[in-house]
C-alpha cells in the first residue's frame, strides 16, 4: 500500500479523529479548554508516530504542541506545518443546527466549531504523516509541527515563541496554518499575507456633552475628528501621509502574469456584497491587482454623540475613530506610526490622540522560489487544477515565521472557501478532507526531491 491508498482507506479513522477534536472546546477568547486540548493534540501527533512536547513560554501564555519526526531517508530538509488549536467563539449558540462542540457528520460535511478553522486542516496534516510513517516506515523529510492555541485571538505570543524556540523551530519550508479551496474545487495556493496596522484616533474637547445650542461656542470634536480623518486618504484611496508608499516596490513581471491568470468574477463578488461599482471605479486587472497588493486606510467604526432612536440635540464631549491600515511587504509597522504621528501633527491636528492596538508586517514568498512549484505539482497532481495567489488580501502572522526563520511560507489547505468559518454551522468538506491529505503526502513528497 502507497500512502494515498493508506489515506483512501483510512477515512473513517480521520473522521472520527477530527469528531474527537472537535468535541474538546479550546475557545481562546474564553480561556475554555486551552490545556485539555492541548494534551489532546499531543496525544493525537503520539498515536499517529509523531514524537509530542508541550512547550512553554510563561504562565498565563497558552502553550504550543510542537511535533517532530526525523526522516531516516533524507534527513537535511525540514518542513514545518503551522497550525492552531483554538477556535473562535461559537456564539450565538441558537444559529446551530446542531451542537457546536458535537462533530456531527451529515453526507459529506462534519459540522462544528473548529470543524475546518482549524482542527480539520490539522488532521489533514498529522494523517499524512501518518499515512507515510505506516506504508513506508518512514517520512520523505523532517517534519516538524508548530500548533499554537492564541491564534483567533490575534497570535499574540507566536513571534516571541519564535524567537525562544528558534533552533527547534528551524525549517527549509513552512505550510501556514489554511488554504482555501475555490466554488469550482481548485485550492488557492497562498503566498503572502498583507499587514496590519490598528489604531484609535480620538479627541476631547469638553469634559461632558453639552446641549447643542453652544455649538457657537464650544468646538466639537466629532467635527475636529472628521477633519483630521480626511486629511488621511483620498477618495480612490490613496493615502496621503507623507511617505507612506516610500519603501514599497512594484509588482514583478511574474507575479502581474500570476495576477493576471487568477480567476476572479467581478459581478458575482459585486452582486454578493450587493454594490455596483468598486472603489475608485477599478475594474477588471486593476481590481485584482489591488486585492494583492494595495495598501489601505480604513474606517471600521466612528463614534460620537447621540445615535439611538429619533432626535437629541446634544454636542457631544469627545469623538473617536477606529482605523485599519492593511499594510504591503516593505511596510514597517512602528515606522508608519511614526509617519501617522508626524502627519497629523504637520497638519496641525496634535490634539487628535493616537492609540496603537496591533501592528503587523506584511509578508510574502517569493513566487519563482521551487517550494512554489513543489507545492503546486502536488496539488494540481491532487485536484487536477490550482490556482496561485501572490497575497492573501487579509492578515496572518506570517512575517515573523519568514522574518526569524527565513523560511519560504506557502498557504494550502483544506478550506471551501464557504464552510462558515468563524459563522455559526462551520463544516468541513469530507471529500475535500481527504485531497487535501493526499496533496500533503506529495507535498512532502516532492519537497524532498532534491
Ligand atoms: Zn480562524
Amino acid at each position: 500500500m502507497n500512502p494515498l491508498q493508506y489515506v483512501d482507506s483510512n477515512m473513517e479513522n480521520l473522521i472520527s479523529d477530527l469528531q474527537t477534536l472537535i468535541k474538546q472546546p479550546s475557545v481562546s477568547a474564553k480561556n475554555e479548554g486551552i490545556e485539555e486540548c492541548a494534551n489532546l493534540v499531543a496525544k493525537m501527533l503520539k498515536k499517529s508516530g509523531i514524537h509530542a512536547e508541550i512547550l512553554r513560554l510563561k504562565k498565563g501564555v497558552a502553550p504550543i504542541v510542537f511535533g517532530e519526526i526525523k526522516s531516516k531517508q533524507n534527513p537535511t530538509k525540514t518542513l514545518m506545518f503551522y497550525n492552531h488549536y483554538d477556535v473562535q467563539p461559537a456564539e450565538p449558540f441558537d444559529l446551530w443546527n446542531d451542537p457546536p462542540f458535537s462533530g456531527t457528520r451529515k453526507g459529506n460535511k462534519i459540522f462544528g466549531r473548529g470543524a475546518t478553522d482549524d482542527k480539520g486542516e490539522l488532521i489533514t496534516r498529522i494523517k499524512a504523516v501518518e499515512a507515510c510513517l505506516e506504508t513506508t516506515g518512514d517520512v520523505p523529510c523532517n517534519i516538524k509541527f508548530v500548533i499554537e492555541g492564541e491564534e483567533e485571538t490575534g497570535s499574540a505570543h507566536i513571534e516571541a515563541y519564535l524567537k525562544k524556540y528558534k533552533k527547534k523551530f528551524s525549517s527549509d519550508g513552512v505550510i501556514w496554518e489554511f488554504g482555501y479551496i475555490d466554488a469550482k474545487n481548485r485550492p488557492i495556493i497562498g503566498l503572502g499575507m498583507k499587514g496590519l496596522l490598528f489604531v484609535e484616533l480620538s479627541v476631547t474637547e469638553s469634559i461632558r456633552d453639552a446641549h447643542s445650542s453652544l455649538a457657537v461656542l464650544i468646538k466639537n470634536p466629532a467635527w475636529r475628528l472628521i477633519e483630521s480623518v480626511k486629511t488621511l486618504r483620498d477618495s480612490n484611496g490613496k493615502i496621503l501621509i507623507k511617505d507612506w508608499y516610500n519603501e514599497v516596490t512594484q509588482l514583478s513581471k511574474k507575479d502581474l502574469k500570476l495576477i493576471k491568470s487568477e480567476p476572479f468574477d467581478e459581478n458575482i463578488f459585486k452582486k454578493e456584497f450587493g454594490i455596483k461599482s468598486f472603489l475608485g471605479n477599478k475594474k477588471g486587472l486593476d481590481a485584482k491587482k489591488a486585492l494583492v497588493g494595495d495598501a489601505t486606510c480604513n474606517i471600521a467604526g466612528f463614534i460620537s454623540g447621540y445615535i439611538g432612536d429619533g432626535a437629541k440635540t446634544v454636542l457631544p464631549g469627545s469623538a473617536l475613530v477606529k482605523i485599519d491600515f492593511r499594510l504591503v511587504p516593505k511596510m514597517e509597522p512602528k515606522k508608519q506610526v511614526m509617519r501617522l504621528k508626524n502627519h497629523l501633527k504637520s497638519k496641525g491636528f496634535s490634539d487628535v490622540k493616537i492609540k496603537v492596538f496591533h501592528g503587523e508586517a506584511a509578508a510574502r514568498t517569493d513566487s519563482s522560489s521551487p517550494f512554489v512549484s513543489q507545492v503546486k505539482g502536488a496539488a494540481d497532481k491532487v485536484f487536477g487544477k490550482s490556482i496561485l495567489n501572490i497575497s492573501n488580501a487579509g492578515t496572518g502572522p506570517m512575517y515573523p515565521f519568514v522574518e526569524i526563520l527565513k523560511a519560504p511560507c506557502i498557504s494550502i489547505g483544506s478550506t471551501y472557501l464557504f464552510s462558515r468559518i468563524h459563522s455559526p454551522n462551520e463544516f468541513a468538506r469530507i471529500d475535500l478532507l481527504k485531497k487535501t491529505t493526499k496533496c500533503i503526502c506529495l507535498i512532502m513528497q516532492n519537497f524532498a526531491k532534491p
